[in-house]
C-alpha cells in the first residue's frame, strides 16, 4: 500500500486520498476477508504529512474465556504523521534524549509512503486486551473442560443451588 506523495509534498495544504478494500495480510494478524482502508493525506510542509482516516478489518482471535476461535471486527480511527526518513532520529540518537513525540511518527523515503506498517500498528493496538467470542461467553467448566456455550455439563448438578451459608443468612434476615 505505497502512495506516491511527490505531487503534494512540496505543496502545503495539498491532499490526496487512498481507498482500498482488499485482502491484506499483516504479520501477527490473521485477517478474514477484505481490509477496508480509507485514508486522507495532507501535506503539512517541510516534507511532513498528516494522515487521518479509518481502517476496518476482521481478524481471527482466540477467546480468552473458552479458547474458541472467533472473528473479531476491528475499526480504528487513524491519526498519524509521516516525515522523511532522513529527518527521523537515528537509532543511536533515539536511545539518548529525543522528544517522545518524535518517536511517534513514521518515516518515508523517495516520496513514497508505505502505509502498511502504520495500518498494522494501529490494528494491533486496537486488539482487545481480553478477547471474548461474545460478551456473555460462559467459558469452559474448570472441572471437565466442557465448553459451556455448547451446553451445560454434569459437574454442577450435584451442587446445591444456593450455598448453605448464604441460605442461613437469608433465613436470618427474614427473621
Ligand atoms: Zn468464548
Ligand atoms: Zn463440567
Amino acid at each position: 500500500m505505497n502512495i506516491d506523495v511527490s505531487d503534494i509534498v512540496e505543496n502545503p495544504g495539498a491532499s490526496k486520498e487512498l481507498h482500498v478494500s482488499k485482502a491484506l495480510s499483516f504479520e501477527g494478524l490473521d485477517t478474514v476477508g477484505p481490509v477496508q482502508v480509507d485514508l486522507r493525506l495532507v501535506s503539512a510542509g517541510k516534507g511532513e504529512l498528516s494522515v487521518t482516516g479509518k481502517v476496518q478489518a476482521k481478524v481471527n482471535l482466540t477467546c480468552s474465556r473458552c479458547a474458541g476461535e472467533y472473528v473479531q471486527p476491528l475499526e480504528v480511527d487513524i491519526e498519524e504523521r509521516f516525515v522523511p526518513q532522513s529527518s527521523l532520529p537515528s537509532q543511536d540518537q533515539a536511545e539518548e534524549d529525543v522528544d517522545f513525540e518524535d518517536l511517534c511518527v513514521f518515516g518515508y523515503e523517495n516520496s513514497e509512503l508505505d502505509t502498511g506498517a502504520m495500518v498494522r500498528e494501529n490494528l494491533l493496538a486496537s486488539l482487545p486486551y481480553r478477547p471474548l467470542c461474545r460478551p456473555d461467553c460462559r467459558g469452559v467448566c474448570p472441572q471437565c473442560g466442557q465448553n459451556l456455550n455448547e451446553g451445560a455439563c454434569k459437574c454442577g448438578e450435584a451442587e446445591p443451588e444456593v450455598d448453605p451459608r448464604w441460605s442461613a443468612l437469608k433465613n436470618f434476615s427474614q427473621g
